[in-house]
């Protein structure tokens, strides 16, 4: 159908997430910064460069979440025809009077997220992500056309309530999609009443339908769910399902088809595939997924996005395992993933994540994550660690234990991202999120020595991920120029602030405000922002 009148349903996503960011997962943060900190044409070319768009405007690629929407209708009973995964720069070509629904997957739609409300806190501003959200639903097709806007994603209880009305969002779907989203966009096309807000439920894995087109970086769900039970976490996570290995290969084929040869395995905790309980690891099939994964005609290597420290700790046959099949060491080639440190205090990891430490006790929790960040050096692996700063209950010697711990760490090629605490998941509604206001000295300290750690290691990174992942010698350039500007001006800001602050954000941004140079320290550090 063309598309003068438009796709019946537009599937999309804001402009951030339609980026591979090079395949890299340092830079997926960078979405979380604030707009102005470097010009807007040098980060959505040279960061955050859009995937491709095809000449119907549809999008080459797209995020999991989308493609999973996509195929949920299609097994529903929508035409081909009817379904579109929309590129965001051309909804001109998708939208038009036929249009009856637009479904727009969010990981952060008002830049409220952790790494964005930390990033903003610091540094001012609005996150790209909030921006470009807003850019979506004032597009002038949508505003000319007004087909039902139905939200979904990670993000999207963000926007239950007042932003949702405010925003004139029809419909915002919270947890699983796949079982819902058919008769909801059914009512939608046939200009019913649609409920403001849809809760899905897990759905079985046999439900679960095969994507029909690349996902941003080949990524491809190994399991769902987690089961550890922490009180932050979301509820849909407790209930933990893995796929079956048919399954995913169908996904990692599908991936292939569209050129991505590097699949990115996506779980709570990829180590933990195929585990009866919680806090196993089964070494045999989480191996054997890997070696499958592999032996898929055109791969060329599998990433990873999380894992737990606790699971490479129990079980690092596991981590040696899958080094051993993906051919680290035998060259500068290396595995990456996000994994959870949260806290150095063996008190908080009791009382709010016992279950993050299993199979271990919550006081041998700093042993642990260091134990962890050794066999994963051992390995070539290098961890993208999150700290939580502001947890409930939280008290100075928290954070000091927390500071001891991020020391005891110095020595291992990783980064550490410490995120201001945010009143969501099992924590919505019991305890307020951290803001820069409830900041201390000693959480600055925490925070500078953080980002001191990620500057003595960014060169060496930034070398070895430019070097295997960014194909486009002049992005690599550009790439690698702004991160060594960007590492010297904060290396010195960073000294400025311990030496003659004694580490006290809030007294050096005041002083620096007083004498009238907010703009310069702004500046400086808004070249440096991860
Ligand atoms: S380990 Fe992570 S995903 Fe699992 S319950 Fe805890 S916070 Fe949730």
């Amino acid at each position: 159908m063309s598309r003068g009148g438009g796709y019946r349903i537009v599937l999309t996503a804001d402009r951030t997430l339609m980026s591979e960011y090079h395949g890299g997962i340092f830079l997926g943060f960078s979405a979380c910064v604030p707009k102005g900190l470097i010009p807007d044409w040098v980060y959505f070319s040279v960061f955050c460069p859009p995937v491709k768009a095809g000449p119907d405007g549809s999008a080459e690629a797209a995020p999991y979440g989308t493609r999973k929407i996509e195929a949920a209708l299609l097994k529903y009973g929508f035409r081909r025809d009817e379904v579109i995964v929309a590129h965001p720069e051309h909804l001109d070509r998708v939208i038009g009077p036929e249009t009856r629904v637009l479904g727009i997957t969010e990981n952060d739609p008002l830049g409220i997220g952790p790494a964005t409300s930390t990033f903003t806190s610091l540094l001012g501003g609005e996150a790209y992500m909030a921006v470009k959200f807003r850019e979506l639903l004032n597009h002038p097709s949508v505003r000319r056309y007004r087909p039902r806007i139905i939200v979904g994603g990670p993000g999207a209880w963000q926007l239950v309530g007042e932003p949702q009305r405010r925003l004139g969002i029809d419909c915002v779907v919270l947890g699983e999609g796949e079982r819902v989203v058919g008769p909801l966009f059914e009512k939608a096309i046939r200009g019913e009443p649609l409920p403001s807000v849809v809760h899905g439920e897990p759905v079985p894995v046999e439900e679960i339908p095969i994507i029909r087109g690349a996902t941003i970086d080949g990524l491809v769900e190994i399991a769902r769910g987690c089961g550890r039970g922490c009180r932050f976490c979301e509820p849909t996570l407790q209930r933990y399902r893995a796929l079956p290995i048919p399954h995913i290969l169908k996904e990692v084929e599908v991936n292939v088809r569209h050129g991505r040869r590097n699949p990115l395995l996506h779980a709570e905790d990829v180590l933990r595939y195929g585990a009866k309980k919680p806090w196993e690891v089964d070494v045999e099939a989480v191996v054997n997924l890997f070696k499958a994964v592999k032996s898929v005609p055109g791969v060329d290597g599998v990433g990873l996005s999380h894992f737990a420290l606790a699971s490479v700790a129990s079980a690092p046959e596991a981590v040696e395992g899958i080094s051993k099949v993906e051919g680290i060491g035998e060259s500068d080639r290396f595995l990456s993933g996000q994994t959870g440190i949260e806290t150095g205090s063996p008190r908080l990891m009791r009382r709010l994540m016992a279950g993050k430490c299993l199979p271990f006790k919550p006081e041998d929790w700093p042993d642990v994550v260091e134990r962890a960040f050794g066999i994963l050096e051992e390995n070539g692996w290098i961890p993208v660690s999150t700290l939580i700063v502001g947890l409930p209950g939280e008290t100075e010697e928290d954070v000091c234990l927390t500071i001891d711990l991020v020391e005891r760490l110095r020595t291992y090629r990783s980064l550490i991202v410490p995120l201001f605490l945010v009143s969501m998941g099992g924590l919505k509604d019991k305890t307020r999120s951290f803001t820069y206001e409830d900041l201390t000295q000693r959480h600055s300290e925490l925070i500078l020595k953080c980002w001191r750690h990620n500057l003595d290691w960014a060169p060496s990174l930034i070398e070895t991920w430019s070097r295997q992942c960014i194909k486009n010698g002049m992005a690599r350039r550009g790439i690698k120029l702004v991160f060594s500007y960007g590492i010297r001006v904060t290396k010195r800001l960073l000294e400025e602030c311990a030496e003659n602050y004694g580490y006290d954000i809030k007294a050096m941004r005041e002083n620096y405000q007083r004498r009238g140079l907010g703009s310069r320290l702004i500046q400086a550090l808004r070249v440096v922002a991860p």
